[in-house]
């Protein structure tokens, strides 16, 4: 491997691509225009749950080793910060088409979890924030292209409802794709 490799994109998808191709020993920039807290993922559930993701014979082994990965996190939850706690599914919103908060859908959340739990709807709304899960025909794009010149260009998009589900598998197939 030679020179930089660039990670385009700061959200779970990228930030897991870059830090499993720097140890695995690529020097890596990381590009992004936005700030991480402003991405999708800032925004996401954080449950480990393939939703709304494509393609199905690929998701589940992604996901597999995420878990894995995860599951690591757990045995050291001091240094990592990562604990595993329990919760109730009960609905999940139509998805959205516009990054402008939408004080109806809102409300029916909160109405939603004060269903389950009570206390929920005297609760401070500390803030309103929409994510648009990056869908695409086809489902995920992974795949290697040989550019004109010699570089080399490794996609990784497209992860739906589920890119916090499967970024660690994802991520093991880039570093794989790129040292073809
Ligand atoms: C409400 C909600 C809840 C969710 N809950 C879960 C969950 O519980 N579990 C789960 O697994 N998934 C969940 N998801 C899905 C998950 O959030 C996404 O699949 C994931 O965040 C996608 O990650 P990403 O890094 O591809 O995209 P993003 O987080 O959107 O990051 C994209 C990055 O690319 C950069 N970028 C954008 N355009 C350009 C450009 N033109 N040039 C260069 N850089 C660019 C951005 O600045 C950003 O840094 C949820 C999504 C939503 C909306």
């Amino acid at each position: 491997m030679n020179g930089e490799t660039i990670v385009v994109g700061g959200g779970v998808i990228g930030l897991t691509s870059a830090v499993v191709l720097a140890e695995a020993g690529h020097r890596v920039r990381l590009w992004s225009p936005g700030e991480p807290g402003a991405t999708t993922s800032a925004v996401a559930g954080g449950l480990w749950w393939p939703y709304r993701i494509e393609p199905e014979e690929r998701v589940g082994a992604w996901a597999l080793r995420s878990l894995e990965v995860y599951a690591g996190l757990l045995d050291r939850p001091e240094e990592t910060g990562a604990r595993l706690v329990s919760g109730v599914h009960a609905a999940t919103p139509p998805g959205a088409d516009s990054l402008e908060p939408d004080p109806v859908t809102a409300r029916e959340i909160v109405a939603r979890c004060a269903g389950l739990r009570p206390e929920i709807a005297g609760a401070r709304v500390l803030g309103h924030r929409v994510g648009l899960r990056p869908e695409r025909a086809g489902g995920v794009r992974l795949e290697r292209e040989e550019l004109p010149g010699g570089g080399v260009l490794v996609h990784n998009y497209g992860h739906g409802g589920a890119g916090v589900t499967v970024a660690w598998g994802c991520a093991d197939e880039v570093a794989a794709l790129l040292d073809v």
